[in-house]
């Protein structure tokens, strides 16, 4: 959780960038979505740690309460949810790629927005799953929200899916009869590439699939 004082608001989905400067004055700078639905004064973000990476290990590891650095955002005006729109919405995430959709899931609780949502979140193991306690009372309430979660590594011993990548069976169909679902697809690029082939199989129309990629591999 970051505390900025002059930081108005935002619309899930956004994300912000974040400036490190060392004291050589080497800097680095990445972005990362917001996962808090919109405040004044403070935001909070979800960090993965990316083995060998420069700014993610520093974010996990060594940052500390009080310590400060520079942002920029809310930025990003495609991949974005707000409360006025009413029809229904597919989330698809993948490891940390759950950051910008749990922000969605957050506002949608906030403004008390009656849009049905489903979350479909690819994890390696019930353990890489961020946000699990909060995802577990979503998916108990009777509140228009699905939570699916799925597993590519190892699941749990009971789990009617086996463990695997992202497939045809794990997507929703496209259904006309609903109106045209919005579906928000977030993760690694290969993560994000697999799933927007498989929901143009799945029939959801490419205007209707917003994506957002993070990076290189992993999920
Ligand atoms: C719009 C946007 C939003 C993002 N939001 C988030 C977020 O909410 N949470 C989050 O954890 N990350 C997010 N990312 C990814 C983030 O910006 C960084 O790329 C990531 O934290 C790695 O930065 P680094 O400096 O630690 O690694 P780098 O020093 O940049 O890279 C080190 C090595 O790791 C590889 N690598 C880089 N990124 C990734 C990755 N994502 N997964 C696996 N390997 C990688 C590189 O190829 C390189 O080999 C977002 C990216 C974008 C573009």
């Amino acid at each position: 959780m970051f505390e900025a004082p002059e930081w108005v608001g935002h619309d899930a989905g956004q994300h912000v960038d974040l400036k490190l400067t060392a004291e050589d004055g080497f800097t680095a700078q990445r972005s990362y979505s917001i996962a808090s639905a919109s405040a004044h004064g403070r935001l909070e973000l979800t960090v993965q740690s990316v083995s060998g990476g420069v700014v993610s290990p520093y974010l996990v590891d060594t940052m500390a309460v009080g310590d400060e650095l520079q942002l920029r955002g809310p930025i990003g005006g495609w991949f974005r949810w707000t409360e006025q729109l009413v029809e229904p919405v597919l989330l698809v995430g993948g490891g940390s790629g759950i950051a910008p959709l749990m922000a969605m899931l957050r506002q949608r609780a906030q403004a008390s927005s009656l849009a049905p949502f489903h979350l479909v979140y690819s994890a390696r193991t019930p353990d890489h799953v961020f946000y699990a306690n909060e995802l577990y009372s979503i998916s108990q309430g009777a509140n228009g929200v699905t939570v699916d979660l799925l597993y590519t590594r190892s699941g749990r011993p009971h789990d009617a899916r086996p463990a695997g990548r992202l497939s045809l069976d794990d997507l929703p169909a496209a259904e006309p009869s609903e109106g045209s679902t919005r579906v928000y697809v977030c993760g690694p690029n290969g993560f994000v590439e697999n799933a927007a082939r498989l929901l143009l199989d799945r029939g959801h129309p490419p205007a209707s699939i917003r994506t957002e990629r993070f990076g290189s591999s992993g999920g």
